[in-house]
């Protein structure tokens, strides 16, 4: 099977744009994956507070500044499992790192909708070519639905070996991997 070229590709955020903390597995508040704590306010005060607190200690992944400079005929989107009313806090990282102006779109989270299921969603009904993210079983499940677009899977550690039967998913352990993956679809 042939994958397509990129020409509109997904990132993730937390893990893949940015160093890994995810404010929303901070002091175990916040949400989970279609959880109704994303409609009750309390919850999502401290979800604020945390996102707010948690990404002012995030650092951007070496050499992703390069990689987006370097591939500037892709149109790239953001698509994170953030959900999108701490979508303020995330914006303000982008700009203070310098990363904003890179990105066509940014898609974050709508309560009550499962991260995976966003993911999915965004990658169909925007039509992007691949997605990278740092979570194994997103990348499994969306190379599984769909399997002419590519997946880069950027992970230190290789930890998905079902990844070796699906011809559509590369693994990276950085973005100078990711940037020699992306290289053979342009
Ligand atoms: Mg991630």
């Amino acid at each position: 099977m042939t994958l397509n070229k990129i020409r509109r590709l997904g990132l993730d955020f937390d893990g893949t744009i940015a160093s890994d903390f995810d404010p929303k597995n901070f002091l175990h508040i916040g949400t989970k994956a279609a959880n109704p704590i994303h409609t009750n306010y309390i919850y999502r005060f401290f979800d604020i507070l945390v996102t707010m607190f948690g990404t002012s200690y995030q650092t951007p992944q070496p050499n992703i500044q390069k990689f987006l400079e370097t591939n500037n005929t892709i149109d790239f989107f953001i698509i994170t499992g953030r959900p999108n009313y701490v979508a303020r806090w995330t914006l303000v990282w982008l700009k203070k790192n310098n990363l904003l102006q890179h990105f066509k779109e940014i898609y974050f989270n709508r309560a009550g909708t499962s991260p995976l299921n966003n993911k999915l969603t965004c990658i169909k009904d925007h039509e992007l070519d691949g997605h990278i993210d740092d979570n194994p079983i997103v990348i499994l499940e969306l190379a599984k639905k769909f399997p002419n677009k590519v997946f880069v899977l950027l992970n230190p550690v290789n930890s998905l070996t079902e990844s070796d039967k699906f011809s559509n998913i590369f693994w990276a352990k950085n973005w100078i991997d990711v940037a020699e993956i992306i290289e053979k679809f342009k």
